[in-house]
C-alpha cells in the first residue's frame, strides 16, 4: 500500500494535521504513541532494553522507569542512540502487523514520527510531508499545550534537527502558520496521493 510518512518539529501541528486525513478517512500510525506502547508490549525490545539499561528500566507491574531511562539518555548521545536503535526496529515491525490490518481498498496510509527522517524510516514511505510553523507560533503552541516554560521547549526544539535540514529530504510542506488554510493543503495533497497511490497500483500489476 502507498506510504506517506509526515514530520515536522515540535509544536508544527503535525498531529492536528493527521487528523484532518483521519476524516477523510485515510488511516494514521503514530509512531511516537506507537512505541511508547511497545516499549512495554515487545518482548525482544523489553528483553533489549533490559539488557542495555539494566532490569530496573522496568517496575515490577511492567511498566517503563521513565526516570531511569531518561537518567541515562539525558545528555548521553551513545546512550540515546543504543535506545533508538532498540526502539526504531520495533516500530517498523509494528507498523507493518498495523499495515496488515488496514483493508485494502485504503487508497494510502500515513505514517506520524517526530523522528522520520532522523530515523530513517522515511526511506520506508513512498512520499514524506513536512508540517512547518514560524518558530514563536511553535514556541507557544507547546507552552499552552504542555504548560511548561519557554526554555524547556527550546531545549526539546535544539535537539530536533530544523526544518532547513528537514526539508532538504522532504516531498511535499504544509504550512501550519494559522494563515494558511490546513484543509486545503490537505486536500490538495489528498488527491495528490490517491492519484500517486493508483500509478504505483498500476506498475504492480
Ligand atoms: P509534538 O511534536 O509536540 O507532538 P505536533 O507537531 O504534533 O507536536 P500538535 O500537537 O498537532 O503538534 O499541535 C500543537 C498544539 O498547537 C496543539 O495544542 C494544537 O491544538 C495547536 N495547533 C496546531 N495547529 C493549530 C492551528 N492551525 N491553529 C491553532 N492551534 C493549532
Amino acid at each position: 500500500m502507498y506510504k506517506v510518512g509526515i514530520t515536522g518539529g515540535i509544536g508544527s501541528g503535525k498531529t492536528t494535521i493527521c487528523k484532518v486525513f483521519e476524516v477523510l478517512g485515510i488511516p494514521v500510525f503514530y509512531a511516537d504513541t506507537v512505541a511508547k506502547e511497545i516499549m512495554c508490549q515487545d518482548a525482544l525490545l523489553v528483553e533489549g532494553i533490559k539488557t542495555a539499561f539494566g532490569n530496573e528500566s522496568y517496575f515490577e507491574d511492567g511498566k517503563l522507569n521513565n526516570k531511569h531511562i531518561a537518567g541515562i539518555v539525558f545528555n548521553n548521545e551513545k546512550a540515546l542512540a543504543q535506545l533508538n536503535a532498540l526502539v526504531h526496529p520495533a516500530v517498523f515491525r509494528a507498523f507493518d502487523t498495523w499495515e496488515q490490518t488496514i483493508p485494502l481498498n485504503t487508497p494510502y496510509t500515513l505514517k506520524e514520527a517526530a523522528l522520520l527522517f532522523e530515523s530513517g524510516s522515511y526511506k520506508m514511505c513512498d512520499t514524506t510531508i513536512l508540517v512547518t510553523a514560524p518558530y514563536e507560533i511553535k514556541l507557544k503552541r507547546v507552552m499552552e499545550r504542555d504548560r511548561v516554560a519557554a526554555e524547556q521547549v527550546i531545549a526539546r526544539m535544539d535537539k530536533q534537527l530544523s526544518d532547513g535540514e528537514k526539508s532538504k529530504l522532504a516531498n511535499h510542506f504544509i504550512v501550519n502558520d494559522e494563515q494558511q488554510s490546513i484543509i486545503e493543503q490537505v486536500l490538495a495533497l489528498h488527491q495528490e496521493f490517491i492519484k500517486s497511490a493508483e500509478k504505483l497500483k498500476g506498475t504492480k500489476l
